[in-house]
């Protein structure tokens, strides 16, 4: 795998690879499994995968949880190496932000921004716009990998690349949510999880799935409320949201309807740390 700090290096890297189509990965680091499904989707449909890490400063609204992201390039480079990526870009905060992180560009996300995550985390999206842009016009891939994760996350990303007018060089792949075997999704920040904690944050994923279990006879608003009481008698202390919502544009839905495909969302505290999971409806 070569690694490269610089666009320019980069730009070189990827001239002497010589592959029409290219697979990139945008990734903030503190790898796990989750990110490999990633690059192995990559690696199966494209020639080159190039995956990224930048830890975004733009895109927290709490320097808390920016000063304690978890940084662990260098079990990140082996895991990238064992699973065939062919180049990791590493750019400094000076290479993606030359001109100083005041000077942000602003997205007409309209409600995507103002729904779940963007209601919760304000301008988190507006920097993940700027980010993976910088990101796509040095990388210039032809598919981009992104996790079903962060579902809202997608569908900024989607509508960010149709702002760019992108629309017809880049597809988008959206990878299904790696879990542990508890069914706790994979994350990053999980490494900040006690392995009580762990264990006790795998009940989103038993709250996801009691939703899906019942979406179609149980009331949503009974179901909601059943849902935050399992959230809060595992140790959840802080619930930001449980939503249901359509699957194609994160539009709340209030009661079953068979003619639409939704999707659930939850955002909740264990502890210190914001946790986020989905699962559709199906
Ligand atoms: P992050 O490093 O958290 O910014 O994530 C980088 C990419 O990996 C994003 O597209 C995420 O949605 C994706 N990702 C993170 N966790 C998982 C997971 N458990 N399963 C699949 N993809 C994931």
């Amino acid at each position: 795998m070569i690694i490269c700090k610089t666009a320019s290096l980069l730009h070189k890297t990827i001239a002497f690879f010589h592959k029409k189509s290219i697979g990139f990965v945008p990734t903030m680091g503190a790898l796990h499994q989750g990110h490999i499904a990633l690059i192995n989707q990559s690696k199966q449909t494209t020639e080159i995968t190039v995956c990224s890490i930048f830890v975004n400063p733009t895109q927290f609204n709490d320097i808390k949880d920016f000063e304690k992201y978890p940084i662990t390039v260098e079990k990140d480079i082996l895991l990238l190496e064992y699973a065939g990526c062919d180049i990791l870009f590493l750019p400094s905060v000076q290479e993606i932000y030359p001109e100083g992180l005041a000077i942000q560009k602003k997205y007409a996300l309209d409600y995507l921004e103002e729904i779940l995550e963007g209601k919760y985390r304000s301008g988190h999206f507006q920097g993940v716009c700027n980010v993976v842009e910088r990101l796509l016009s040095i990388v210039k891939p032809t598919m981009l990998f992104l996790g079903q994760k962060d579902y809202q996350q997608c569908m900024v990303i989607t509508k960010l690349i149709d702002l760019m007018q992108w629309k017809n060089k880049l597809q988008i792949n959206i990878v299904p949510t790696k879990r542990e075997t508890s069914g706790l999704a994979m994350s990053s920040r999980n490494t900040r999880l006690s392995e009580d904690e762990k264990q006790k944050a795998a009940t989103i994923y038993q709250t996801l799935q009691f939703i899906q279990q019942n979406f179609i006879t149980i009331p949503f608003i009974t179901l909601i409320h059943t849902a935050e009481n399992m959230l809060h008698k595992a140790g959840f202390e802080k619930i930001d949201y449980i939503s249901i919502c359509r699957a194609d544009n994160l539009m709340p839905i209030k009661k079953y309807d068979s003619n639409i495909k939704m999707v659930v969302l939850i955002a909740a505290f264990m502890g210190e740390i914001r946790l986020i999971d989905n699962l559709l409806l199906e």
